[in-house]
């Protein structure tokens, strides 16, 4: 790991990252050999969890060929630099803001969408001019030992690599000093990057997780809103980052949702035998999600299968927070639904607990919006629609508090890999001897007057 780190960044220090011209290049050639891949990168996601091609280029290879098609419409603006306004002190003179690559660059990624959130973040990081070590997850064996080869086969180690490995690989990539940190992950594995990176005063970009709520008002059109929200829920079976982890109803509309609900999982095709219903990615999980399922409160579904890492679509009803579905994260496909009549208690609820990666809100009332949006504090979300928001490729996308620090996509992700250099170019003449000693009261004076 040191010998890597050591020849990514005798590479990044000859500069040859630097050039706008070969940063396209490199974006397209990762393009096209994703491009090229594809029929094997659906493979290797279904034999890791059973997803089908259709989730895999939606959530997974549409993310990342977006990702590249916004940096190279963009590439250009964002590396220029950016005048600023000279004040009367300073003049004259020009200031000017100059963004230039942080560096060598570590990527860690989850298994959840193993291309998107290792080949998203590797977007920003070449695209602002870094060198890129990437270590996917372990836990999606095909996946992840793809990608490497691909990655291996067609970029020099110097400038980007893959490295495949479970805990002690990242930890020997951790002891080692980055000029930048990217992590995508549970909010207790995040805690364990942020250390690391502080024995070497290293930035990081970390990408946690966290319970996100979903609130129904009562003039929510459930006719479409059910819809968007169970498919934002049971998409990858539930174990998205920014799923609807648990939702709120109005109490006044309580049965007419459920019955909305009852109406589209009937429609919805999630069966273990269906090729589109994805898996759980271990037996571990299957249990941890399983124990998530209190018999007494199932409305529909509640079935599982440890062995065959299936977890059925199910909603809870009558749900309270102490129940064990509210005290952890459920990343999997049991939806649990609490009613409520005041929002403000709702709200309270909220704040009391980490600050959510996403909120979704489902109402057509102005003011509820803005209500909600400015009392409560989280990473991003959407109001009539869930989980979408990831997929506007110029929105920054992050956490806040534990669920996480810093955002990227677009823009985002290449300021996330940038130092952004303040300059003062000065120009030799005139030189007024106002600021030299001696200091006397005249110039004090004359002074306070160029400042005030
Ligand atoms: P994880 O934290 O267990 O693993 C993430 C990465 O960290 C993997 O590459 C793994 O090898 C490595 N890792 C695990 N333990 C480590 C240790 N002790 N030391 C060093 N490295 C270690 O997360 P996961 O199970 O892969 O993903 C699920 C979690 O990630 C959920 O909490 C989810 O909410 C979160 N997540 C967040 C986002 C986001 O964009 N904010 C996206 C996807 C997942």
């Amino acid at each position: 790991m040191e010998e890597l780190v050591k020849l990514q960044l005798n590479y990044f220090n000859t500069n040859a990252t630097k050039p706008v011209s070969f940063r396209i290049t490199q974006l397209k050639k990762l393009e096209s050999l994703i491009k090229s891949n594809e029929e094997l990168l659906n493979e290797a996601l279904r034999k890791d969890y059973g997803k089908g091609k259709f989730e895999t280029f939606l959530t997974e290879l549409y993310v990342v060929y977006d990702e590249i098609k916004v940096a190279l419409k963009n590439l250009e603006e964002w590396t220029k630099i950016k005048p600023i306004e000279t004040n009367l002190l300073n003049a004259p003179a020009k200031s000017y803001i100059m963004p230039e690559p942080l560096g060598v660059s570590l990527v860690i990624g989850p298994w959840n969408y193993p291309y998107q959130l290792t080949l998203g973040p590797v977007v920003g990081a070449l695209a602002a001019g870094c060198t890129v070590i990437l270590k996917p997850s372990e836990l999606t064996v095909h996946s992840s030992s793809l990608i490497t080869k691909l990655i291996n086969e067609n970029f020099d180690s110097e400038y980007f690599t893959a490295v495949e490995g479970a805990i002690p690989e990242t930890t020997a990539l951790l002891e080692q000093k980055f000029d930048v940190i990217f992590f995508t992950g549970s909010v207790s594995v995040g805690k364990i990057v942020y250390q690391a990176a502080a024995k070497h005063l290293t930035p990081v970009i970390l990408e946690l997780g966290g319970k996100s709520p979903t609130i129904f008002m009562q003039d929510s059109n459930l006719d479409i809103t059910v819809k968007r929200m169970l498919w934002a829920k049971f998409l990858n079976s539930g174990q998205t980052c920014i799923a609807p982890d648990y939702v709120y109803v109005h109490k006044s509309i309580e049965e007419k949702f459920l019955q909305k609900v009852s109406e589209e999982m009937q429609v919805m095709d999630y069966k273990l035998k269906n090729d589109n219903y994805v898996h759980i990615i271990n037996e571990r999980n299957t249990s941890r999600v399983a124990s998530l399922i209190d018999k007494q409160k199932v409305y529909i579904g509640g079935n599982y299968n440890i062995v065959e890492r299936f977890v059925e679509p199910t909603i809870l009803t009558n749900v309270t927070w102490s129940d064990k579905v509210m005290q952890e994260e459920i990343f999997g496909p049991v939806l649990p639904i609490l009613t409520f009549d005041n929002l403000d208690d709702v709200i309270k609820e909220i704040k009391q607990r980490p600050k959510p990666l996403a909120l979704y809100l489902f109402t057509q009332d102005e003011n509820i919006k803005q209500k909600v949006l400015s009392e409560v504090s989280f990473g991003g979300g959407c109001i009539n629609e869930a989980v979408m928001h990831i997929s506007n490729g110029e929105l920054p996308f992050g956490g806040v508090g534990e669920s996480g620090i810093g955002n990227y996509h677009g823009e985002a992700g290449f300021r996330a890999f940038s130092h952004y250099k303040s300059i003062l170019d000065k120009e030799v003449t005139p030189d007024p001897d106002v600021k030299y000693s001696p200091y006397t009261d005249e110039k004090l004076e004359m002074l306070k007057s160029v400042v005030a």
